[in-house]
């Protein structure tokens, strides 16, 4: 790494994640190819939250990319909320209208919901798809945080009545703090959006938001309350079972993107490249003998044997039998690549029956018997796995700091920390805030409150709740 994390954390971005081949850009301004090792992470963020995603009675389908202009502009303010960002595909002859390629689905989805759904029968009705989306971005963009095209999932349920709807928007932001602090190692903030910063369309919007090491909020992923506000305007009514009577159902939304891999690698990595959490690894052990041409024979052999053992013991391990390179050059290569975990194996560890084992979080070293080695190396790998997430915790919780005026709110913004707040609520308040702090937004009203003040932090009148404050991206 030419760049080092502590010295510049914006030059070192881009760098640790072209130097990790997680991603590479592509010959389109603001896209990314994602290369086979970022793919693979997205492959474990998938499987993890699909096995959520269905607990929940969700099913998975696709719609199609293109969405017809008269479709996206049905629910005007939804419309709005996109326009600068909507991709058209020019209209050839003999088409009837223009088409959009999807900023979001709701619209298409909506119009098929309207078609399928005609009695209490026919729901819940619970869809997810995992597909890419463009949004044309114009601002600077940069690798999974921000990107013309990205990958993402969105579930889109309707329901009978509000209460089913609400609870389906809890539960799946519940499963995004699962997936987030389970398997990514992150610490989340699960709250509120203010109206201010609520989807285009939505009654009311949820979120989930980490702080980034550079003091700015990332927002993880959301989950939205449409009310009958879209069914009203696509027509998705039910015929209910008490009295007959046609209803509008109450529809929800909820998203996670490849912008959680852009999260992970500004969270754990440091200066000598990426680190992984082991849950969402490629690869979770990297084995690497230690030989002279005398001795290659027999270390090699001896490693294939404990990948093998690993592999068996459901540890994804690989071992590097390049002969082109010293060990000192594979153990740098490793760092870079964030394997959780290195195995190193000499002829000295062969005669004591163990191998060695590094740990690419804290560089600790110990050796493990041979005997022991499935159950020891899970062990380093659960270890690994929580003290990525206690750090990060830790780093939330001392770069969170509270504050009771407009003047200690604009100084934890400047050192760029996260400000615990008291707010009035009023959006001229949050404008100004915004304005004030050079970019400074209520994240969230976290649904776990704890009093900061009794009055505003922005306006000093009284207040209605506490709120996050930050930089974002
Ligand atoms: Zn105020």
């Amino acid at each position: 790494m030419k760049t080092k994390k502590s010295s510049d954390f914006h030059e070192w971005y881009p760098e640790v994640i072209l130097s990790a081949k997680l991603a590479d850009y592509a010959p389109v301004h603001g896209c990314i190819i994602f290369r086979e090792r970022g793919y693979a992470i997205w492959e474990r963020i998938q499987q993890s939250l699909d096995a959520k995603i269905r607990a929940m009675g969700v099913k998975n389908a696709y719609f199609p990319l293109f969405i017809p202009e008269s479709l996206l502009k049905k629910e005007a303010e939804h419309f709005e909320g996109f326009v600068p960002e909507v991709a058209w595909v020019e209209k050839k002859e003999g088409d009837e209208e223009r088409v959009a390629l999807r900023p979001t689905s709701e619209t298409v989805i909506y119009y098929m919901y309207s078609k399928w759904i005609r009695s209490h029968r026919d729901l819940p009705l619970k869809l997810n798809q995992w597909c890419n989306i463009v949004r044309w971005e114009i601002k600077q963009t940069r690798p999974f945080l921000r990107t013309r095209e990205f990958l993402w999932q969105e579930g889109h349920t309707a329901h009978a009545t509000q209460e089913e709807a609400e609870a389906q928007v809890k539960d799946a932001l519940n499963a995004y703090v699962d997936l987030i602090e389970g398997e990514l190692a992150i610490p989340v903030v699960a709250g509120r959006k203010t109206k201010v910063e609520t989807f285009a369309g939505a009654v009311y919007t949820t979120a989930v938001e980490s702080l980034m090491p550079d003091g700015r909020a990332l927002q993880m992923g959301t989950s939205h309350y449409f009310g009958d506000h879209f069914p009203k305007m696509f027509g998705i009514k039910y015929m209910s079972e008490e009295d007959g009577v046609e209803r509008f159902c109450h529809t929800t939304s909820w998203g996670v993107s490849t912008r959680l891999i852009g999260a992970v690698v500004m969270v754990h990595g440091d200066d000598k490249g990426l680190v992984l959490p082991p849950r969402i690894a490629p690869e979770q052990a990297v084995i690497i003998p230690i030989f002279k041409e005398e001795t290659k024979a027999p270390v090699f052999k001896k490693c294939e044997e404990i990948r093998k053992k690993l592999e068996a013991a459901g540890v994804r391990a690989v071992a590097d039998y390049d002969d082109a390179h010293t060990p000192g050059w594979k153990f740098a290569e490793c760092e870079l690549r964030g394997i959780p975990l290195r195995i190193e194996v000499g002829p000295k560890d062969i005669e004591k029956a163990q191998v060695t084992a590094v740990r690419r979080d804290t560089g600790g070293k110990s050796a493990i018997m041979e005997s022991e080695l499935a159950a020891k190396v899970q062990e380093l790998l659960d270890a690994i796995q929580s003290n990525l997430f206690e750090r990060a915790k830790k780093f939330l919780e001392e770069n969170t700091v509270a504050v009771k005026t407009n003047a200690e709110l604009k100084k934890a913004l400047d050192g760029r920390k996260m400000a615990k707040a008291a707010h009035c609520g009023g959006e001229a308040c949050e404008q100004k805030i915004k304005d004030e702090t050079g970019g400074g937004t209520i994240r969230c009203i976290p649904f776990r409150q704890e009093k900061v003040s009794d009055k505003c932090a922005g306006c000093g009148s009284p207040a209605k709740y506490t709120v996050l404050i930050a930089k974002a991206y």
